[in-house]
């Protein structure tokens, strides 16, 4: 295990021995290619796989006592998160009516609860970012209104650039940096995760995942 920190963004970047990598990068240019021998391939009913880069488990199963993003013991630490998914057709619905999107998506989305755990120095890491991300927001929501009530109309309209950039950001910031399980499908029977780690991935079988 390395001591690089990792999060949303790079949990795919956990450094590998050499010949692990290359099986990796192998992956990454041919997704079809069958599992690697050295990899045990999961039978039917396996409860938890992976499937090239995704984490794959069935419904209600509990997940390990392990951190999903650096494999490292959890320490009965867990984040629990009800995680919708539905057809990404839907959001052209958006295009339309933003609201008529909202009102279909509740109602199409298919749910999954899912208690994952997470590791002391990842769960602070995630700390964090939700206090920096919500700390900025709230600055430039304060900000905003105040430059507009500056006298010099240049000062006023950098103020406003500036206020607005922040909370754009931010909202970015706490989008990326705190997306904490991210669903890439929920079938009938399966989760299926699209940003686990490589280090808590590379601890499971391989399997395929359920298309439905
Ligand atoms: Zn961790």
């Amino acid at each position: 295990m390395s001591d690089k920190p990792l999060d949303t963004f790079d949990t795919f970047d956990a450094p590998t021995a050499p010949s692990q990598r290359k099986v990796d990068d192998f992956e990454e240019f041919n997704p079809y290619q069958a599992p690697q021998s050295e990899f045990a391939i999961v039978t039917p009913g396996v409860p938890i796989f992976r499937d090239r880069k995704l984490l794959v488990f069935a419904k209600d199963y509990p997940l390990p006592d392990r951190c999903v993003l650096c494999n490292a013991p959890a320490e009965g630490k867990r984040i629990k998160k009800t995680l919708m998914w539905h057809n990404p057709a839907w959001y052209l619905l958006i295009l339309f009516n933003l609201i008529l999107y909202v009102l279909v998506a509740m109602i199409i989305s298919k749910r999954a609860k899912v208690a994952a755990g997470i590791c002391p120095r990842h769960r602070k890491r995630r700390t964090r970012a939700f206090l920096i991300g919500w700390l900025v927001l709230l600055v430039s929501t304060v900000l905003l209104p105040l430059a507009t009530t500056i006298s010099d109309p240049t000062l006023s309209t950098v103020g406003v650039g500036v206020a607005l950039v922040l909370m754009i950001g931010s909202v970015i910031f706490l989008l990326f940096r705190t997306n904490f399980l991210s669903p890439k499908r929920i079938t009938k029977t399966h989760v299926i995760i699209g940003n686990a780690g490589a280090a808590f991935l590379n601890s499971l079988p391989v399997g395929n995942a359920p298309t439905d």
